[in-house]
Parts: C-alpha cells; structure tokens; sequence
C-alpha cells in the first residue's frame, strides 16, 4: 500500500515534508496550493503515519 500526494500523484517517501488538509488528505508541502488555513497538520510522511494510524488502514 502507498499513499500518494493528492496533486502531483507521486508516492509519498518517509521524509517527504507533507502537509495534512481537512479531508485528510496528504500532499507535499510545496505542492500544496490551497488556503492555509484548511492545513490541520504538517510534518514528514513519517510522522503523519506515525500521529495519524488510520493512514495505516487506508488504501489509496
Ligand atoms: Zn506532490
């Protein structure tokens, strides 16, 4: 299972630096073109998987 960033379609790598939107979502950082303020949360890949374990259940 890879997830992959919502704009560019490319698999997210571990150190990627991504952030997370409402509809969590996850992009890259400089692929994210939308308000600030629908960002909820931001970090690495790894951290998100790490915060966030449902990333872990989905299948994207
Ligand atoms: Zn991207």
């Amino acid at each position: 299972m890879q997830i992959r960033c919502g704009e560019c379609k490319k698999a997210l790598s571990l150190a990627d630096e991504v952030v997370m939107n409402q509809m969590n979502c996850l992009t890259h950082k400089e692929c994210y073109l939308h308000a600030p303020s629908f960002v909820i949360d931001a970090g690495t890949y790894k951290y998100m998987i790490e915060k966030y374990w449902f990333f872990q259940l989905q299948n994207h």
